[in-house]
């Protein structure tokens, strides 16, 4: 199990129940608390503590939790100390240690990545810590997407479907390798686009360099025709949705695979005209 330092803004959004935030909070605890241990330490305690009337209240919350409450090692405090000097000299306005300094220590001392919503003090001061944090859940960050919903819309989390995929696991039917390539484009994996296109029709590697700017924002399968783990050969259509330069626009395709060394490869679409 890893250790996973729960910053104090991630806990109050969800102790307040913060109409932007708490959801987030609570979905993205629920999803590290499965494979990681959670932890805060007595700052954040102390911090979190102010959203509540009595100290039995705060130790329910966070046994509800499953969050353990750890000191904060030596090394932590000398490294919180460091960090408060560079700030200094950076012209820091405050005259002790912030709270960020002793969080962003600990996870660094403990090897522990941090939840958190706050990230420029982490960044500046503690780099080499591993974040967890809103913009990184999103689309475009493949790691932090394990466990967020797969961007090809199954309801599954990401490791649960097009992930095994794009790690080079073959997909089952023509309309698994659809949503892989679907999902492949949100996450910008050029590779991937281009491994899993047929090679007698693929284009060449850096035309398929994706658009940083281009945000996919959804996938419809229309319908589907053989493709099955009995086929060699599928029909897929489908709608996918994206926003370009902030314009929304979609495509509405008719794409055919094929398998090639029994794997399951895109060989070409025909674009359908809307009426
Ligand atoms: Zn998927």
């Amino acid at each position: 199990m890893n250790g996973v330092l729960i910053d104090s803004c991630v806990l109050l959004d969800l102790f307040t129940n913060d109409s932007h935030w708490a959801d987030w909070s609570e979905t993205i605890l629920e999803q590290y608390s499965r494979t990681n241990t959670l932890y805060i330490n007595s700052i954040i305690y102390t911090e979190i503590s102010i959203g509540f009337d009595r100290v039995e209240e705060v130790e329910e919350a966070i046994e509800s939790l499953g969050i353990k409450v750890l000191e904060m090692p030596r090394e932590a405090l000398f490294l919180t100390g460091k960090a408060f000097v560079k700030y200094q000299r950076n012209k820091g306005t405050q005259n002790s240690p912030l709270p960020d300094f002793f969080i962003g220590a600990h996870a660094s001392v403990s090897q522990f990545t941090l939840m958190t919503r706050d990230l420029s003090k982490y960044k500046t001061y503690f780099p080499q810590v591993e974040l967890i944090h809103p913009a990184q859940c999103s689309i475009t960050t493949k790691r932090s997407f394990k466990f967020m919903q797969c961007p090809c819309q199954s309801k599954k989390s990401y490791n649960e479907c097009c992930e095994p995929y794009h790690n080079g696991e073959p997909a089952p039917t023509a309309e698994t390798l659809m949503r892989s390539r679907y999902s492949a484009y949100g996450l910008k994996d050029d590779k991937y686009l281009y491994k899993s296109w047929s090679k007698t029709t693929r284009p060449s590697k850096k035309s398929l360099r994706q658009n940083q700017n281009t945000e996919w924002l959804g996938l419809t399968i229309v319908r589907t025709e053989q493709g099955t783990i009995f086929d060699s050969e599928g029909v897929v259509e489908f709608i996918a949705r994206y926003q370009e330069n902030g314009q929304e626009q979609q495509i509405h395709e008719v794409s055919r695979f094929i398998r090639e060394n029994g794997k399951w490869v895109y060989l070409e679409g025909e674009y359908k005209i809307e009426q």
